[in-house]
């Protein structure tokens, strides 16, 4: 929570000062002015601030009440969630440094954009016109003063939509500001290249800046200034920018709105996307002009739709695709009815060999990494178990190497059984690598329109790892060097193919039957966002195919897949979430424990729900026993968790608000020890 501080002279809320604590000196930002010392205290025995950074405006009101909210709504302090928010950089700085910072920025200035060089981002942009749908969607979005969902269908340019928005709220006047929200840090490269190129030759260089996690403290410390300096217009970035300060902020963008990676899995759990709409609402309060927020998406996630079906948020439709063209037609393959054990069905694999022999390009999904998840002895029971946690480790063939993807533990391949010393050990199930190395062998005699073999190429996060690496495959792939490119779900992912006609799904099942409530949500939206990237080129959309392959072909997921019915299958989700009462019908909470031995982390769990029995509200929320999670161990760590319900948003967070106090005391408790941490995710995405 706040502390008081001593200073001579008023400062206004939202300063940023330097403040002693304890023999350190650390940042710190006004919260509030006090006037009097606290009851008990004389001024005397509070220490005075040691500076004021000064250069620096205040945070607005509206980003402190954000702040606020956020500490509160996901169970965290103030403070903590404060300072986690700004750029790391801006703590370690005194007035002189920041200074100095500030005038950097003054001085690289604002230019107008050289739209005469040869820089081709910004000769490239053409500014066409609205379509139909683009058009009612951009008349209709000044009159709307809820949330709103804009219900895109893949290819309908929808960020065609946002740039128009950006446009008109750029043109209100010379300090109005626009926030818009990606899911992965890969997609920041395109869309910002868009965005520099739509809107510097007017705003100039400054106009538009990222932020997100890839970038160098000190990059992050400079778009964050120019943001809250009020230089840049635009801020683009992943989920951690909703905190961005911006003074002049009218529009948040949310594209892909329903991206699980939206929701923060460390520190404070906060969802950018439902902050998003929080603080639409809070800016609008504060600055008493309207500050729109947009949710975009071809799939949205089940809150957002059901918010829209009930009249809380307003839903634009954009139905069909620009150019007419229409989504890949699906074929489901029976995998019962395969030869056993093949990774691709042959009818698959003559489907890819036509289209790669008529020099169009095909998708391979698989969403696992590696050559195969496991490696195991044919003549013990030995597995490539990681020591550290309970998953086995990931053979990657490549570099010959164990990797465990949840620890990181990376040995090298053993040349025999450790266990029986036998020299028979085999990968069990494919991964990415696997998939790319039979292809390019099952390809090798199909020739391209030119004469050339067939070139198959991967794309995941092992290929990707380096900078520019990302962009130099996506290259390869526009400019049709590669014909087929295996990758896991980062393929799916808003990238705008010209040449793709088919799209194929392999070992899809998994999210058929998760213990997850969200996994066929998640599995539906990304089988969508990949057929998606088929048949972008209307010419092509006849004959683009998105493949499946499945063991389950009468599932009803595949029964809207194959006509990309949203609402149906929304429909069906949300019938079946209301009929378990989950969210959005209640309200979910988690406290996880962390400890050196899993029953310690489960004492932890089991002494907090009877600490919480005579909580107010307790009636009204239900605590589930406590159990391991699903991985149970990870780096050594044991983990468990318990659920919390309640059906109401407000009773379940009264609950929690009083709980808090009592779970940071009962980590004193004797049973506490060997508990390593524990804490509340709010709105879990999975349970
Ligand atoms: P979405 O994000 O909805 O999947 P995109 O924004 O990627 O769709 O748009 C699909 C393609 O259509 C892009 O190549 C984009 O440049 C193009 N496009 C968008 N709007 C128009 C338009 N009004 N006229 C011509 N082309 C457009
Ligand atoms: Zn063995
Ligand atoms: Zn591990």
């Amino acid at each position: 929570g706040p502390l008081s501080y001593r200073c001579e002279q008023p400062l206004a809320p939202g300063r940023l000062v330097r403040v002693p604590l304890g023999s350190r000196e650390v940042l710190g930002v006004v919260w509030e002015q006090a006037g009097q010392p606290p009851a008990g205290w004389d001024a005397a025995q509070i220490r005075p601030i040691s500076a004021a950074l000064d250069g620096l405006p205040p945070l607005s009101a509206g980003w402190r009440q954000l702040v606020s909210f956020a500490a509160r709504y996901y169970q965290r302090g103030l403070g903590e969630m404060a300072l986690s928010v700004l750029p790391p950089a801006l703590r370690d700085l005194d007035s002189i440094q920041l200074g100095r910072r500030l005038k950097r920025l003054d001085k690289k200035g604002n230019k107008p954009a050289d739209t005469t060089g040869d820089d081709p981002v910004v000769q490239a942009d053409t500014r066409p016109e609205p379509s139909d749908e683009q058009q009612a969607v951009l008349d209709a979005l000044p009159t709307i003063d809820k949330p709103v969902l804009l219900y895109g269908a893949t290819g309908s340019g929808k960020t065609e939509v946002y740039l128009r928005a950006t446009e008109r709220v750029l043109d209100e006047g010379p300090t109005t500001q626009v926030l818009v929200l990606v899911p992965e840090i890969n997609l920041t490269p395109q869309l910002e290249a868009r965005f520099r190129a739509r809107f510097e030759p007017r705003h100039g260089t400054a106009a538009v800046v990222s932020l997100h996690s890839g970038m160098t403290p000190a990059q992050r410390l400079s778009s964050w200034l120019a943001a809250h300096a009020g230089q840049a217009r635009i801020v683009l970035g992943t989920r951690m920018a909703i905190f961005a300060s911006l003074p002049g902020l009218r529009l948040i963008v949310v594209d892909e709105e329903h991206d699980p990676s939206y929701k923060s899995q460390e520190g404070a759990r906060y969802s950018a996307r439902d902050l998003a709409v929080y603080r639409a609402k809070v800016e609008t309060e504060h600055s008493g002009q309207r500050c729109q927020v947009i949710l975009g998406s071809a799939t949205p996630s089940l809150e957002s739709w059901h918010a829209s079906e009930q009249g809380r948020y307003a839903r634009l439709e954009m139905p069909g695709r620009i150019g007419g063209g229409s989504l890949p037609r699906l074929r489901v393959v029976d995998m019962n009815h395969q030869p056993k054990g093949a990774t691709l069905s042959p009818p698959l694999l003559a489907a890819m060999e036509e289209r790669v022999a008529r020099g169009e390009q095909c998708l391979v999904l698989l969403n696992r990494r590696g050559y195969a998840p496991v490696l195991a002895c044919d003549a013990c029971a030995w597995k490539s178990q990681c020591p550290h946690c309970s998953a086995f480790r990931v053979f990657h063939k490549i570099d010959r190497t164990l990797r465990c993807h949840h620890c990181g533990f990376t040995q090298r391949v053993p040349r025999a059984c450790p266990d029986c010393g036998n020299l028979d050990i085999a990968p069990i199930g494919r991964g990415t690598e696997q998939v790319e190395e039979q292809l390019a062998g099952l390809l090798s005699h199909v020739r391209r329109p030119d004469g050339a073999p067939a070139r198959v190429a991967r794309m995941d996060a092992d290929t990707t790892r380096h900078k520019g690496s990302l962009e130099a495959q996506l290259d390869a792939l526009h400019s049709g060097e590669v014909d087929v490119l295996v990758g896991t779900q980062m393929i799916a992912k808003g990238h705008d193919f010209r040449r793709i006609t088919l799209v194929a799904g392999l070992n899809v099942d998994a999210g058929l039957f998760a213990s997850d409530h969200r996994a066929p949500e998640r599995l539906f939206a990304l089988l969508m966002q990949a057929a998606g990237r088929a048949g972008r080129d209307a010419g092509q959309s006849r004959q683009s195919e998105m493949w499946i392959q499945t063991w389950h072909p009468g599932h009803p997921l595949f029964h809207a897949l194959k006509r990309y019915d949203y609402p149906t299958f929304a429909a069906q989700q949300l019938a079946e979430r209301e009929a378990a009462a989950m969210p959005p019908f209640g309200h979910q909470a988690l406290l996880r424990a962390d400890a050196r031995t899993q029953q310690t982390a489960q004492a932890f769990l089991q002494m907090a729900a009877d600490l919480a029995e005579d909580l107010p509200g307790r009636a009204e929320v239900t605590l589930y026993p406590p159990v391991p999670l699903t991985i149970q161990r990870v780096a050594n760590v044991e983990r468990a968790q318990m659920l919390v319900e309640a059906a109401s948003r407000g009773v379940l967070q009264r609950f929690l608000g009083a709980w808090q106090p009592r779970l940071l005391d009962g980590r004193q408790h004797p049973a506490s020890r060997g508990l390593i941490r524990f804490l509340v995710d709010v709105d879990p995405l999975s349970v």
